[in-house]
């Protein structure tokens, strides 16, 4: 029995992981899950999963979760130095599927036991790659990535040399605006942002699709898993999102993964590894849907992606900064504070202030990373509020 935690386990990707394991019960022990404020679905999966130990963010949640679980003689925790705790319990498996910076500190205490991390959280390698990386290999810990396109890239690697990949091309839906003209995006609404054309997926990330704002997370996401050099890395407009990301090698072959839109083939690819076994995805008919389309990314649509090659170019603690300006580039977004071309604005701009700070070369630790998520978010603000006055 393979002995699984899932951090983050009421969310989208949390819930997919639980769609997979529930099809298999007798394989797995589950032995933590987390969640944030919905401690119905929460309490919910521990009573069907049975884990030993069930965190929320939120200590003002206990009380709750408690009452919801009482006489299951399942242990109930709160708050992040809990879920930091949680990360300890041993276990072969570990989902890292928290949103945000806040799955670094659980993700990085997981690495400490020397466990496979399933890796979904993206913020973790683009505010802390080296500190990830670093961490896995000095506990002889094994990372796997769930993001889809770095999954397919993983797939797409195995028994290849890193010294024959010339390069490396994720593509990219487009989002919800990629055949508007450029000059309506100003006006682009939060809900009409809010509409993916091919995944099913949360109001933030189905946002940060529409500006490339994911993407650019995942350019750096791919730098820093699979140490290539930026100029290596392409990204592609497929608004089909069948193909999933593509890697050429020094003879000319491009080898691609294709696949239907659904989490559940990177989620369990990490969870086979390395092995394969049966998902319940949908077989793409390939003669049915008879074409698929590219395009180039345009960099003045998309002006995320030339944030991410600079912040690639300057390293350091820049993904920090990116990662927490764009965070709250997409409060005020939400907030109906600045308009949809604004983000990448009020990004670029904590990018700029930072670095005139000399603060980006810092030494990538938890603290640091904190300490720069923090100035990034109060920089943004600023900017925001220049905007609207
Ligand atoms: P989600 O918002 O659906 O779920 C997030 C989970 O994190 C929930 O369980 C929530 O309770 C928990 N959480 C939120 N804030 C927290 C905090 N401060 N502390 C602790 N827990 C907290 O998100 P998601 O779409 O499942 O994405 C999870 C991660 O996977 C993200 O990093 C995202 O970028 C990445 N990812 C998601 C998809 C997708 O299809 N949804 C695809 C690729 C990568
Ligand atoms: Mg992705």
């Amino acid at each position: 029995m393979k002995r699984i935690s899932i951090f983050g386990a009421t969310g989208s990707i949390g819930q997919s992981t639980l769609d997979l394991i529930g099809r298999r019960m007798d394989d797995f022990q589950v032995v933590v899950l987390t969640g944030g404020a919905n401690i119905a679905q929460l309490a919910g999966d521990a009573l069907k999963f049975r884990p030993e130990l069930v965190v929320t963010a939120y200590p003002e949640k206990l009380d709750d979760l408690r009452a919801a679980l009482e006489g299951s003689g399942i242990e109930c925790a709160a708050g992040q130095d809990a879920l930091v705790e949680a990360a300890t319990r041993p276990a072969d498996w570990i989902m890292s599927a928290i949103v945000g910076v806040a799955g670094l500190a659980p993700g990085l205490k997981a690495l400490e036991q020397g466990t496979t991390l399933a890796l979904a959280n993206k913020e973790s390698l683009v505010t802390a790659g080296p500190l990830l990386l670093d961490t896995a290999r000095k506990h002889g810990a094994t990372i796997l990535p769930v993001d889809s396109e770095h999954s397919a890239i993983f797939q797409g690697l195995v028994g290849e040399e890193m010294s024959a990949v010339e390069r490396i091309i994720i593509t990219a839906s487009g989002g919800a605006f990629r055949d508007w003209p450029i000059e309506d995006l100003r006006n682009a609404t939060c809900a009409q942002a809010s509409t993916h054309p091919n995944w099913d997926m949360g109001q933030r990330i189905t946002i940060d699709s529409a500006s490339m704002f994911n993407k650019a997370l995942e350019v750096i996401e791919t730098k820093e898993f699979f140490g290539c050099d930026p100029k290596m890395i392409e990204v592609l407009v497929h608004p089909e999102s069948l193909i999933h990301a593509l890697v050429g090698f020094n003879d000319g072959a491009l080898i691609a993964h294709v696949g239907a839109p659904d989490m559940r083939h990177a989620i369990g690819y990490a969870l086979n590894w390395p092995d394969r076994a049966h998902l319940p995805v949908e077989r793409l008919d390939l003669a049915a849907i008879g074409r698929m389309t590219f395009r180039a990314p345009d960099d003045t649509r998309y002006p995320a992606l030339r944030l991410a090659r600079e912040v690639m170019e300057t390293g350091g603690l820049s993904g920090a900064v990116l990662n927490g300006a764009k965070e709250r580039a997409l409060d005020h977004f939400i907030a109906g504070r600045i308009r949809f071309t604004d983000m990448a604005d009020l990004v670029a701009g904590a990018l700029d202030q930072l670095s005139r700070r000399n603060t980006l070369h810092l030494p990538v630790t938890l603290d640091n990373v904190a300490q720069l998520d923090h100035l990034a978010r109060k920089a943004a603000d600023q900017i925001a509020m220049d905007l609207v006055t």
